[in-house]
């Protein structure tokens, strides 16, 4: 059975005394509060993992991820973070093809394959982004645009390595713009990726696989979103940085 999942991406946001007090009131709240079998993942910065993991470590529903990794196994790559040292700190997801590292940072379909085979040699997870632009969306495209992009970052996978991975549709015109999709552009996006990896992978795979919807999603939307057949969660960004808001969004199941 797929899980529910709420992930916070901080992106580049919280030093470490900040990080800290939002993750102990995340997990305070949650343990007082959540009683459904939703996780939690928490996507910090890099500098503020190792602690940020040492107040999760042991919760039995807050994981930790990370916002990208490299895609070398180590040696001189002056900056890049390795998958090993990720997961030596308590890592356990790492969130890859976000738009704004495809954007911001050129990571094309190809880097973010490689980058995906090394996150899961590591035994950790890739949250895997994909979602179309507004022009591509109003192009009629969009369907195929982000299918396109899981065919290209994932489908080399075996079947095995695929049902580690855990898929976030987030159209960019929605992210950090607070404009959300509809609960029906959502469901609609979701259920032609689960045919998707049904197609390339079989109906039982493709029924265990989460896909976790992200785009200025937030306490007062969320429960309409998560309502979708196939929307199994999401990836919050701005609302995650609250922890009352990220935690009411968990509620929302
Ligand atoms: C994101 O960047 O992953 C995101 C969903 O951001 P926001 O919730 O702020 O739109």
């Amino acid at each position: 059975m797929r899980s529910k999942i709420v992930a916070g991406n901080w992106k580049m946001n919280k030093n470490l005394d900040e990080g800290l007090a939002l993750t102990s009131e995340i997990v305070n709240m949650f343990k007082d509060e959540v009683n459904s079998d939703a996780l939690a993942i928490i996507a910090a910065p890099f500098p503020l993992l190792s602690g940020v993991n040492g107040l999760i470590k042991d919760t039995d529903n807050v994981f930790l991820a990370a916002q990208t990794c490299s895609e070398y196994a180590s040696g001189a790559y002056t900056g890049e973070v390795s998958t090993s040292m990720l997961s030596s700190v308590g890592v356990a997801y790492v969130i890859l093809g976000h738009s704004e590292r495809r954007g911001y940072f050129h990571e094309s379909d190809e880097i973010l394959a490689k980058k995906t085979d090394t996150v899961l040699q590591a035994g950790m997870k890739p949250i895997f982004c994909c979602g179309e632009s507004l022009e591509t969306r109003e192009s009629g495209d969009h369907f195929k645009f982000v299918c396109d992009q899981l065919t290209a970052g994932l489908f080399h996978l075996d079947a095995d390595a695929f049902s580690k991975v855990v898929i976030a549709y987030e159209p960019i015109w929605a992210i950090g713009t607070g404009k959300t999709a509809s609960a029906e552009q959502a469901q609609e996006m979701h259920e032609k990726l689960r045919a998707h990896v049904a197609e390339k992978y079989g109906k039982d795979i493709a029924d265990d696989t989460s896909i976790l919807y992200g785009g200025s999603c937030k306490p007062g939307n969320a429960a309409e979103i998560f309502a979708g057949k196939d929307v199994d969660g999401g990836l919050i960004g701005g609302a995650s940085l609250k922890s009352r808001d990220f935690v009411d969004i968990i509620k929302a199941f």
